[in-house]
């Protein structure tokens, strides 16, 4: 064998480097392989929702990816529609994306391009040390009881390697060739629309008269698509979703004219084109996120409409739910049974959001799509925020509702959710109730407690007695209840009051939450 690597990740866009950074932050050593030759030339996804951020706060990246997305957009914009820029405003779905969620959490949504985030994701994977190849292609891989050995090829040359792993990330897109050799087919709503991204240049300023606007639809009857500028406002994209000369290619004088339409400009208004790329809108989740050693994450596990901007936030929940699971059983913390919680938890909460998504795209951009057994709109905040996991690595209140969502203005803190976020002083530091979730699971007792957090001492457990009030209702705790906290911050377990014997009882959460 040429190389060994506890995990590989083939992609390194969006998901594969999210996926470094949470690897390199657990210690685990791994090798990414992306085909391209660095990070991504194309904007893609923009709107990053609140966990996203949370995620990247809890790698220590939140400021950096924050002062990286101030350089690219001005912050709090509005998402809406027009009939064209120039014209009459149709609707509005925010005036400002973070207006009464600021309290949801200790990060905001924010509007970063992929341009303008994976450097970032990059530069810290690498200062954490991960082995990060791009122009490198993952050509083939088998696996068997003990791991996965996959063949890496350099695009510029250079031998073949063959790359032995204990598991293997599969962040190769929505097309993942590994997917597809593993014979995991997607269901869903297929693909319903060939799309296209114009990038182009044009000032836009007069145009947008003062209005912060973060994503613009242009709804007109013979143009469905919507806009994104710069914060210069001098250049930007319009991803087109359907135009009533679908045949008519993408050559550069009728992608002008496309812009110019959406624009509400004249024929000879100066448009530039910069670039224009292909794409399929579709809504589709994979049968398995899963096959022995190898995990799907990403768009290789599920795509999406970008209606709503969940396509790359849902991926980086996926890397962040399977990351410290992978960490903890490869250093032996944790049953190899953890591993099945994954597609467990991901799964359903992937196939809703695609769902959703869909739902967005049908009420945004194309009633007459078909829209059998298709849900009615469900919150953005009870998406983005409220899933509820069920699976081996949650230990269930009695008489569990089965409710998939929960919003997150009113929190149970049932097991399965996440940590509701509180600003608490903790050890005469104001910190976020998220950031108390550690590298490995953290007891939370109330504030009378103390015989829980005995116990975890007793057990080698990190624990803190959360004295603010507001924990106990948001956890929905007395003074004496406890819960322990997953490396995700998410809920695995609780107890709301005291217990008679808490030593015994907390070594069984713990054996349950971790597998074995
Ligand atoms: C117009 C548009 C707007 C969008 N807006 C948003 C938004 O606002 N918010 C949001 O969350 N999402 C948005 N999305 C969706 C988002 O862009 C995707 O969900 C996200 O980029 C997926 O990231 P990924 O890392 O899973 O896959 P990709 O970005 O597709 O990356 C896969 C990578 O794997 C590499 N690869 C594949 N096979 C191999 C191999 N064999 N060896 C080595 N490398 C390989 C590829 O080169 C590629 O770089 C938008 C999408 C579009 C089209």
């Amino acid at each position: 064998m040429d190389e060994e690597a506890s995990v590989l990740v083939v992609g390194g866009s969006l998901v594969g480097l999210t996926a470094s950074v949470l690897l390199g932050r657990h210690g685990v050593p791994h090798l990414v392989v992306e085909r391209h030759r660095g990070t991504a030339i194309h904007p893609r996804a923009a709107a990053f929702h609140q966990r996203t951020l949370e995620i990247y706060r809890s790698a220590g990246l939140q400021a950096a990816v924050e002062q990286a997305a101030e350089r690219e957009f001005v912050q709090n914009g509005a998402i809406m529609a027009v009939d064209r820029l120039a014209g009459k405003e149709l609707a509005w779905f925010y005036r400002d994306v973070n207006h009464g969620v600021e309290h949801l959490s200790p990060a905001r949504r924010i509007f970063i391009t992929q341009i303008g985030l994976e450097p970032v994701l990059r530069d810290c994977a690498a200062g954490l040390g991960s082995d990060l190849r791009y122009a490198t292609e993952m050509t083939g891989f088998t696996q068997d009881e003990e791991g996965v050995t996959a063949v890496i090829r350099p695009r510029d040359g250079g031998a073949e390697r063959r790359v032995r792993a204990r598991y293997m990330i599969a962040a190769d897109g929505a097309h993942s060739p590994v997917r597809k050799a593993l014979g995991i087919p997607m269901a869903g709503r297929g693909d319903f629309a060939q799309c296209f991204t114009i990038y182009f240049r044009a000032d836009v300023r007069e145009l947008l008269r003062g209005r912060n606007l973060s994503v613009v639809y242009v709804n007109q009857p013979g143009l469905l698509a919507f806009f994104r500028f710069s914060i210069t406002a001098d250049a930007g994209f319009l991803a087109v979703f359907r135009t009533d000369d679908s045949g008519a290619g993408h050559d550069e004088a009728r992608c002008a004219a496309l812009v110019r339409a959406a624009l509400g400009v004249a024929d000879d208004y100066p448009v530039e084109i910069e670039n224009v790329q292909l794409w399929t809108a579709a809504a589709n989740t994979a049968a398995a996120f899963r096959q022995g050693r190898v995990f799907l994450a990403g768009d290789a596990a599920h795509v999406m409409p970008p209606t709503g901007g969940f396509g790359g936030n849902t991926g980086v929940a996926d890397v962040h739910n399977l990351v410290w699971k992978l960490a903890m059983v490869l250093d032996g913390r944790a049953g190899p049974a953890l591993l099945d919680s994954y597609e467990a938890e991901r799964r359903p909460i992937a196939a809703l959001t695609v769902e959703q998504a869909y739902r967005r795209y049908v009420d945004r951009v194309d009633p007459t799509l078909p829209a059998d057994g298709l849900e009615s709109t469900l919150s953005d905040t009870g998406l983005e925020l409220g899933a509820v996991y069920r699976s081996g690595a949650v230990v269930p209140d009695a008489g569990d509702d089965g409710a998939r969502l929960e919003e997150p203005e009113t929190p149970s803190g049932r097991p399965g959710t996440r940590l509701p976020h509180l600003w608490i002083d903790q050890d005469g530091a104001k910190v976020s109730t998220l950031d108390l979730a550690g590298e490995g699971f953290v007891l939370l007792a109330g504030a009378q407690g103390q015989a829980w957090t005995a116990a975890a001492e007793r057990l080698g457990l990190p624990a803190h007695r959360v004295q603010d009030a507001g924990f106990r209702a948001a956890a929905g705790l007395a003074d004496e209840g406890a819960l322990l906290l997953r490396p995700d911050a998410v809920i695995g377990w609780r107890s709301r009051t005291a217990a008679a014997d808490p030593d015994s009882m907390l070594a069984e959460a713990l054996r349950r939450l971790s597998g074995r």
